[in-house]
């Protein structure tokens, strides 16, 4: 799954959600994140982004990204 992290604080520029095919991205406290639950790791959003802040969740350090990811993507 792809990770949204601490670089889309107060961006939210949209554009990946525009371009996500399966419609992934939902709305945090101030920032969008993935549910990595329905992410299908296309990678299309990580260009996307003008802020850089889409990652892959193979890169390290992202836990802490990762599952806030994860919470604020359930509560929808
Ligand atoms: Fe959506 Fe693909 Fe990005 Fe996952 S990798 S959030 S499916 S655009």
């Amino acid at each position: 799954t792809y990770v949204v992290t601490d670089a889309c604080i107060r961006c939210k520029y949209m554009d990946c959600v525009e371009v996500c095919p399966v419609d992934c991205f939902y709305e945090g406290e101030n920032m969008l994140v993935i549910n990595p639950n329905e992410c299908i790791d296309c990678g299309v959003c990580e260009p996307e982004c003008p802020a850089e802040a889409i990652l892959p969740d193979t890169e390290s350090g992202l836990e802490q990204w990762l599952e806030l990811n994860n919470k604020f993507s359930a509560e929808w």
